[in-house]
């Protein structure tokens, strides 16, 4: 498997001074399906961005597409090619979706990347409805994306990265705030992508989803470095590792390899009975 992404003893740390990332290393190959997990704070988001090409790692070295990514060849030179080559390549879904929405109608959203490109008005029209479809928001076509609700701005924001048709997705807590039935269609859609041949990063804390999305799990700890990196199947069955980066509390429980909050209904001094607690 061809490596896109290297890091190498990445370490980033926000103004010189808040820890955000310590000494990471890893790879990630094209088309490989991963989830990075940790409790608030570990450095999921910083990660991501990292590979975006959004920050530069304060110490060690981050290669992409076999090139070393830094500041001064990246973001300095104008007309860079290797960094507009990068960012057709790679597409961002941000965890705030009105971060990344800015136009007036969702048409425009998705059609402002294509916009960009080289291409004629009408591919640019024929590649929206297109993505409209494939997403099953041709009816949201004309709305103000910020009057949308939430599972509908968040697919208003994959749409218009789909349009550009990236090889590498990464997503960050793309299921935060979906409701149940949007979630399902999240991780049947990442399912598709994945099945196509997508690179597929997703950051979560959301341990219900990431067997069904990605077959490698990488475990941020709380102290910012990799606890863990393998089979998302091994990183779910290793309740002590899961326990100590705070992804699980005591009354969590796995049913098969699916992981549910436990509800206790405390009702009339009821109390559930759990293990020896
Ligand atoms: P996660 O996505 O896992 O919640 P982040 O990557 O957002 O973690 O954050 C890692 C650490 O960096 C946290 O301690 C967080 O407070 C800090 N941090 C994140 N963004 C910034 C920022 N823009 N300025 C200062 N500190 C930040
Ligand atoms: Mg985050």
């Amino acid at each position: 498997m061809k490596t896109i992404f290297d890091l190498r003893n990445v370490s980033y740390s926000y103004v010189g001074k808040i820890d955000a990332l310590k000494d990471v290393s890893l790879k990630i190959g094209l088309g490989e399906h991963v989830s990075i997990i940790g409790s608030n704070g570990s450095g999921k988001s910083t990660l991501l961005a990292i590979l975006n090409g959004l920050i530069y790692p304060t110490s060690g070295d981050f290669y992409a597409f076999d090139n070393q990514i830094t500041e001064e060849v990246f973001d300095s030179i104008k007309d860079n090619e290797f960094r507009t080559y990068f960012r057709t390549k790679v597409g961002f879904v941000f965890q705030n979706s009105d971060v990344q929405l800015f136009s007036p109608t969702v048409f425009q959203e998705i059609a402002f990347g294509p916009l960009q490109l080289n291409i004629s008005p009408q591919e640019v029209t024929t590649r929206v409805e297109n993505v409209l479809e494939m997403m099953q928001i041709t009816k949201l076509r004309d709305r103000s994306p910020h009057t949308l609700s939430g599972g509908e701005k968040k697919k208003v924001c994959i749409a218009s990265v789909l349009v550009n048709n990236p090889d590498v997705l990464l997503l960050d807590e793309p299921s935060a705030g979906l409701d149940p039935r949007t979630q399902l269609w999240l991780v049947e859609l990442l399912q598709e992508l994945g099945a196509a041949g997508k690179t597929i990063i997703t950051a979560t804390h959301d341990l219900e989803i990431i067997d069904q999305i990605s077959k490698r799990a990488i475990v941020m700890g709380e102290d910012h470095r990799v606890k863990k990196d393998g089979p998302t199947i091994e990183v779910l069955d290793d309740m002590a590792l899961l326990l100590s980066v705070n992804l699980v509390h005591e009354h969590m429980h796995f049913h098969g390899k699916t992981v549910h909050e436990h509800i206790h209904a405390h009702i009339d001094g009821h109390k559930h009975e759990h293990g020896n607690n």
